[in-house]
């Protein structure tokens, strides 16, 4: 075996670690009641549904971000780290952040690649975000893991539906 390899074989654990961590003890996993905006996300390819409410402060920053509701590991990870990463950022921050975790898990690109593509404080989260991107092996999952995304911008547009399909 190459030390590459034993890297690689070490990345990998770290990443499924991380996602463990997070499935079994989500951050944020509560009832928001002063929200700016509330959306119902589904999964029906696996049968995640998750609520995820946002308040926007008046310099349109994610004061709060909160979730709830039951999902496969994946997707419930997957939104504490969402939630984790965007609290206090900016609207346009979590467009970026999201566009980056979109390619992660669809394959479109690594994580260096994402680091690339935003600015240094930015490029800081892709290191957690980026232990989503093992679902890009399993197509089935890659819904699961941009489920929480897909919601949480459905919301910011004043959707209170949103779907995979
Ligand atoms: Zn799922």
């Amino acid at each position: 075996m190459t030390a590459g390899t034993s890297l690689g074989d070490d990345l990998r654990s770290l990443y499924q670690g991380i996602i463990l961590d997070h499935g079994k003890s989500p951050r944020n996993f509560r009832v928001m009641e002063h929200y700016t905006c509330r959306v119902q996300g589904k999964n029906p390819m696996c049968g995640d549904k998750i609520v995820v409410t946002a308040k926007l402060d008046v310099n349109e920053r994610l004061e709060d971000i909160a979730f709830e509701g039951k999902g496969c590991a994946i997707s419930i990870a997957s939104a504490s780290m969402m939630t984790e990463t965007l609290k206090g950022k900016s609207i346009d921050a979590m467009w970026r952040l999201s566009k980056a975790v979109h390619g992660l898990c669809k394959g479109e690109f690594d994580a260096n690649e994402a680091k690339a593509l935003l600015s240094i404080d930015l490029a800081s989260s892709i290191d957690k975000l980026a232990s989503l991107s093992g679902v890009r092996q399993f197509p089935v999952r890659v819904k699961c893991a941009t489920l929480p995304w897909h919601a949480l911008a459905s919301c910011i547009e004043g959707k209170t539906q949103a779907t995979t399909e």
